[in-house]
């Protein structure tokens, strides 16, 4: 609490930062949130994190966009610019000269170059109505698929995979149904920095008696409560997972009744697993066979088992393989489709599931219906009143390249930092320099938008209302607490007007309209009206009818795949798209800090946030850290054959010999200057878990 408020409001909403979606109450007095406090929802039970409980005020630093802006003439792009001042490099405009400069250059490219040589990143922190708005701008008004979002980066591999193999790409059993599991396994995930409320269901249920399995290269602090911990070497999830498989199917413990009626693909399953012993593979994966030989047989042989995975098994450039060994394992097991069991991707972003669902991505529609699928383009092409781009568009990595080479020409960013969060930053913000036409909305002058061309300031998470949807699929309220500052508007409002402008009879009175005409197309949230969410505060999908209650637990009795049946799918052991060698001899690996989230835009504004955890570092094995002559918190450079940057080095227990780990949300030492744009065939995900690298004193300190 940090003032006592003389005529303070509550207003009940959600979280802005996680997929876990805890839901928050908010006390506001002269458009300030003065308290922040959990509410009773089905994913956090009053319980909240430090980052849902004291990173809210993001939304009042001085640093906030209150005014459109433009770029100088002659101005340079670059991210070595002060977001607190602006003015070095951009001027202040109306409203109607911005959104006149931002349209009439995506006017000009769509109409000298086509609509492929534009291209949209929306954002998984916007509401399910402003990433439908925003597919459907990108595809109606730019004309063309090159529509993507952050699910590119995080778990693009997971989806793939779980589209091919169970016919959907969300999770099957919600977090809480740990509760029932006799065998928790998580994998590649660190719950308790990344999804710390989802961790405690993860905590109470191994205190009441589940037995919890940690597969993780580095080690966590979740490993306190497993019965196993193993730390495999990096980049070998396709070799651990293959000889559990290999043992699973060679004692006969699968369930047979499951893998009978439920699964396509055992034959070609069993024989290439034949291969995979866990004697064969421990030299590749460093776990020892009666380990490996004890999880299986705890894991295939448990009533229900709950199975969590993160970015640790997505982000490599066989991140779908990953996932398809992960979910082999758990089909044959039979642990989806009852209570207790069920795969569980944990998303990242608080609505990275719902922009998903809502169409931000290249290849499909809202409701992952292809693009190329004719009859399903007629559908939209009747409900939109206009012809689409037959042909799936680029993904983020793939816009960024067409960038840099001319192919696209104008890009429209929407609450998204990639001259962050997107690998090898080095091309990327020179991809970002390169287009012609470049406008971001967003609430600071972040990495990004330091190098557009407009700039046009929005609406802060408790500034708007809309629906938001959890990993759990649990369509959730937000609600507007507070009114943007300055004249930032409303995201919902800025994206209408981009469509008018170019040439849309758009009109919305608002985010409920919106929901409604996504419920028109969208069979997954057909009985979630409006008004129900208004009432119930949050439905979970897929819902049919309003008097439905949704379902939690899918496919317990069919796959929604032709013949009703899953596919099982195999696996090769490949190595990682760079090896250490004698120049870079250790493996970087990325990811993110209890208190910060994702790139930092917001959480390093939060005060109590940046006071807790404001300095770049990396953590490294002691031994490893004494050795290089390093002090505890000494100056490190690190190098890899893409770029280096300097930070503090920390001594970390749980980071093994070889390794070390930078988080991601630091602009002074941004760690994706480092790492390898190298993509997962299927998905397009970027190897951001395993790069070589160099180490070093730095010699400069
Ligand atoms: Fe917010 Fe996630 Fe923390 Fe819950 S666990 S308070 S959703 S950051």
């Amino acid at each position: 609490r940090v003032a006592e408020p003389a005529a303070a409001q509550t207003v009940d909403t959600a979280c802005p930062y996680c997929g876990v979606g805890c839901q928050v109450r908010l006390t506001v007095a002269d458009n300030r949130i003065v308290e922040v406090e959990g509410r009773n929802g089905p994913a956090n039970e009053n319980r909240l994190c430090v980052k849902g409980r004291f990173g809210m005020d993001y939304v009042h630093h001085p640093q906030r966009l209150t005014v459109p802006l433009i770029r100088k003439d002659g101005a340079p792009k670059t991210c070595d610019m002060d977001p607190a001042n602006p003015w070095t490099h951009f001027r202040e405009a109306t409203w109607e000269e911005a959104l006149e400069r931002a349209a009439g250059g995506f006017r000009r490219i769509r109409d000298n170059h086509g609509g492929g040589a534009l291209a949209g990143f929306g954002s998984a922190k916007g509401s399910n109505e402003e990433a439908y708005l925003f597919q459907k701008l990108v595809r109606t008004a730019f004309r063309t698929n090159n529509v993507d979002h952050c699910t590119r980066l995080c778990h693009a591999s997971s989806v793939a995979a779980l589209m091919e193999m169970v016919g959907s790409g969300a999770t099957t059993a919600p977090v809480r149904e740990c509760a029932n599991a006799e065998v928790i396994v998580v994998i590649g995930a660190n719950p308790t920095v990344n999804h710390p409320v989802g961790a405690t269901h993860i905590k109470n249920a191994v205190q009441n008696g589940a037995r919890l399995v940690v597969m993780d290269p580095r080690g966590q602090a979740l490993s306190r409560h497993a019965t196993w911990m193993l730390q495999f070497n990096p980049g070998t999830d396709v070799a651990l997972l293959n000889s559990l498989l290999h043992v699973v199917i060679a004692e006969g413990l699968y369930d047979r009744t499951f893998v009978a009626e439920r699964l396509e693909g055992f034959e070609v399953l069993k024989q290439h697993v034949s291969a995979f012993s866990p004697e064969v593979m421990a030299p590749i994966t460093g776990i020892a066979p009666d380990v490996v030989r004890e999880v299986a047989r705890a894991f295939a042989t448990a009533r229900g088992a709950m199975v969590f995975w993160g970015m640790g098994l997505s982000q490599h450039a066989h991140g779908t393989d990953n996932a398809r060994c992960l979910i082999d394992l758990t089909l044959i097991c039979g642990h989806v489709g009852k209570p207790g069991s069920g795969l569980h991707p944990l998303r990242g972003q608080n609505n990275v599931q719902g922009a998903s669902d809502a169409g931000l991505i290249p290849m499909v529609y809202p409701d992952y219906r292809s693009v190329e699928d004719a009859a399903v383009r007629g559908f939209y092409e009747d409900l939109w009143d206009t012809p689409l781009d037959p042909h799936k568009g680029l993904t983020v990595v793939e816009i960024m390249h067409a960038a840099s080479d001319g192919r696209i020409k104008g890009l429209y960013v929407m609450g998204e930092n990639p001259a962050m969060s997107d690998p090898d930053l080095v091309h990327t913000r020179a991809s970002l320099a390169a287009l012609d036409h470049m406008v971001v909305q967003d609430i600071f002058l972040t990495e990004t938008a330091m190098l557009a061309d407009v700039v046009l300031p929005a609406s802060a998470f408790p500034e708007k209302t809309g629906t938001f949807t959890n990993t759990d699929r649990l369509v959730q309220m937000g609600r507007a607490a507070l009114t943007p500052p300055g004249e930032a508007r409303q995201d919902l409002a800025i994206i209408q007007e981009m469509g008018r402008r170019l040439g849309l009879t758009w009109d919305y009175a608002g985010p409920a309209e919106v929901f409604e005409e996504m419920r028109a197309c969208m069979p997954s949230i057909a009985g979630i009206s409006w008004a129900r969410l208004e009432r119930e505060g949050a439905v979970t999908y897929p819902c049919a009818a309003e008097d439905e209650p949704g379902k939690a637990i899918l496919f317990d009795d069919v796959f929604p795949l032709p013949g009703g049946k899953a596919r099982l799918k195999t696996a090769d052991v490949l190595p990682p798209a760079e090896l250490p060698d004698a120049d870079y001899p250790l493996v970087l690996t990325t990811g993110r800090v209890l208190e910060h989230w994702h790139t930092g835009a917001m959480t390093r504004r939060a005060t109590a946030l940046e006071a807790l955890e404001g300095e770049p570092h990396c953590l490294l094995a002691p031994a490893a850290l004494a050795r290089l002559g390093i002090a505890e918190g000494g100056p490190v450079r690190l190098t890899t054959r893409r770029g280096s940057i300097r930070l503090a080095g920390r001594p970390d227990p749980q980071v093994p010999e070889g390794i070390v780990f930078v988080p991601f949300c630091y602009t002074e030492a941004a760690a994706n200057l480092l790492t390898n744009p190298a993509l997962d065939p299927t998905a397009k995900i970027p190897e951001f878990k395993f790069a070589a690298v160099r180490v070093e004193a730095d010699q400069a300190a």
